[in-house]
């Protein structure tokens, strides 16, 4: 909600935000620099086409001296000639920087998002990114192109044809000044009461779709609760509302051009009245008298123009202030200079200084919270020898997940170390981890694609024989081969239902293909029938064979493998050991086993 009201609460241009998003256009500079000498000829060239007429009237017609008519036809057909220039140099060089501007901002706010900690997305929304990316930035480019024309060839177009009026007839120039301040009064008048129509609308119209997608998302829930009628008429009610608010802003937006035009009619009257005066006691040609009422009309055309670029500007506000935000976003967990000066960015990674991992893990006197003065791990040590496979079982809060993303580095210690292979987190890049790591989540996501490419994440360079052989090693090959199109069927979204026992053998296959030293496994708590636990078990057994492993379990049957099993409780080991140990304990571990056993028994009977 939050991400929603700020939309509309920022009315004012900000020209810092503006700054930054031209300073991106700008990347570009050749375009820029065309676009501007094709923009500034434009308006020059709107300025000297009444001279032209002019020049036919007085010299031709008045005068009736041919002499110099080639010279003038010749000069008409390289201004037409330049017109032309112009106009497609502008509309190329414009259209490039859009294209480009658009690029830019999508590779920026990509390059944030890599960046980026889990913690990030845990608190954005995504579909609040997903905008950024697309609508915004597109808009953006839009704007930022065509409206800088706009309001440079606007600009030039008044300044040249001012100055030329002035040069002309000083007292004809000032009566078509005199009505510029009330043209721009105007202007203003009318655009911010149209803004202000539209903004109210696009508010209403939110309000509209999120009852629309409350009504029909719980569509189940709004028929079991009877409330289908209040539903309607809460609809019903914003939708008139809505309604109201556009016809008022359309109104407005009708009423504003035929008053601008109604004032350049009597301007030009005037013009008309003092031009024809002043032409019968001969202070002024004929040519001149038809240039200005030209000019008149040519005049106030950009005023219009400038009035509604600084509006589109003012709407593109807040697109703007998002997508600053997110290319802006910092990252509280990056690697060093040194680090990065070795194992070098995440988009150009050293890989030739990157030593390779053997898999012993430490923790030493790790202290953490995610919120000031709550403590979740307090001076936690662990060393795990290369290939040990690790569970940590503890009630829903006891911070295993939390040991998982410290040695992730999704987050960082307060205090203490983690050591790989004897060597401190710090002095290693993010990226290194990442790429060494393998993570197996408890809800495995399947990209759209088919089978084959989604096993192919693991490593992006294997061979089709490679995704085979590891699908087969876990288990998955038997219902690959039964699909449809076998390992071409198309799975995620849109494509096969898979169960999500599948889904787990697709991602378990994927972390064989990657082969990382140390595996992190979330466990579906999920409770599936003794076939696929089977399965499951045997893929997993697999997956652990001579790697370092941490597994949050919650199947017995995975538990009961494991070299160590940790059993935590706020942040604190409170037994240590294997299976057959911890039981003969009669302690934490033979509890929680008890009931996770009794509970088991108690499903199956039921099943
Ligand atoms: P488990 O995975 O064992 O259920 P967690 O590691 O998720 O436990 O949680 C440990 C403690 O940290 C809990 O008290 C939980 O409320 C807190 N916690 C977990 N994640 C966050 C977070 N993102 N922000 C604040 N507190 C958190
Ligand atoms: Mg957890």
């Amino acid at each position: 909600m939050n991400y929603e009201e700020k939309e509309f609460d920022n009315q004012k241009v900000n020209l810092q935000t503006w700054k930054k998003i031209i300073k991106t256009v700008f990347t570009n500079r050749k375009s820029v620099i065309l676009l501007f000498t094709f923009v500034i000829l434009l308006g020059m060239l709107e300025a000297i086409t009444p001279l032209l007429n002019r020049y036919a009237i007085d010299v031709f017609f008045e005068g009736k001296d041919y002499s110099t008519l080639t010279p003038y036809i010749i000069f008409n057909v390289i201004v037409s000639l330049l017109f032309g220039l112009s106009v497609w140099g502008f509309i190329y060089q414009a259209g490039k920087i859009e294209v480009e501007t658009n690029y830019i901002l999508r590779k920026q706010s990509f390059e944030t998002l890599q960046r980026l900690p889990f913690s990030y997305f845990d608190k954005t929304p995504q579909g609040w990114i997903m905008a950024r990316m697309t609508s915004d930035s597109r808009r953006l480019a839009n704007i930022i192109s065509w409206g800088l024309v706009d309001l440079l060839w606007g600009l030039i177009m008044m300044i040249a044809i001012l100055v030329t009026m002035f040069v002309l007839e000083w007292r004809l120039a000032l009566i078509i000044t005199a009505a510029l301040p009330l043209m721009i009064v105007i202007s203003i008048y009318f655009r911010t009461k149209i803004l202000k129509g539209y903004r109210k609308a696009r508010k209403i119209n939110s309000l509209v779709t999120g009852s629309f997608n409350e009504s029909f998302m719980g569509a189940k829930t709004t028929k079991s609760l009877a409330i289908e009628e209040e539903n309607y008429q809460e609809f019903i009610s914003k939708t008139q509302e809505l309604k109201q608010a556009s016809v008022k802003a359309i109104l407005f937006s009708a009423i504003f051009s035929p008053i601008m035009l109604m004032i350049s009619y009597v301007v030009i009257g005037f013009i008309m009245v003092r031009g024809t005066n002043m032409l019968l006691v001969s202070a002024l040609t004929l040519g001149t008298l038809y240039a200005f009422i030209d000019y008149a009309t040519r005049f106030f055309e950009p005023i219009m123009q400038i009035a509604r670029i600084l509006a589109q500007f003012q709407q593109a506000q807040a697109s703007a202030e998002r997508v600053v935000q997110l290319i802006e976003t910092k990252s509280e967990l990056v690697d060093s200079p040194e680090v990065i000066e070795q194992y070098g960015d995440i988009f150009t990674p050293k890989y030739e200084n990157w030593e390779p991992i053997q898999g012993d893990v430490e923790f030493k006197n790790v202290t953490f919270n995610y919120v000031d003065n709550e403590t979740v791990l307090d001076n936690f040590s662990l060393k795990i020898p290369s290939g040990t496979s690790v569970a940590l079982v503890g009630q829903t809060g006891s911070g295993k997940t939390t040991i998982i993303n410290l040695l992730s580095r999704f987050y960082e210690p307060i205090s203490g170390d983690i050591l790989i292979d004897g060597k401190s987190y710090k002095e290693r890049s993010i990226h290194w981890l990442h790429k060494r790591l393998g993570y197996v989540l408890q809800t495995p996501h399947l990209f759209s694609g088919n089978v084959m490419e989604n096993i192919r994440y693991g490593r992006l360079d294997a061979t089709d024989e490679e995704v085979i052989e590891a699908a087969k090693a876990i288990g998955a090959d038997e219902f690959i081969s039964k699909m449809d199109q076998g390992y071409y069927s198309e799975v995620g979204e849109g494509g096969n239902k898979i169960s999500i026992g599948q889904k787990q053998l697709i991602s378990f296959a994927r972390a064989v293909l990657a082969d990382p030293r140390i595996l992190i496994l979330d466990e579906a708590t999920s409770s599936i029938d003794s076939e696929s636990e089977k399965i499951i078990q045997h893929a997993t057994d697999t997956l652990l064979k001579g790697r370092t492993s941490f597994i949050v379990a919650h199947r017995l049957s995975t538990i009961v493998h494991s070299d160590l099993i940790l059993v935590l409780k706020e942040g604190k080991i409170v037994e240590l050991g294997s299976h057959k140990e911890l039981l003969s304990k009669k302690g934490a571990y033979f509890d929680l086993y008890k009931k996770q056993f009794l509970n088991e028994q108690m499903d199956k009977a039921v099943h």
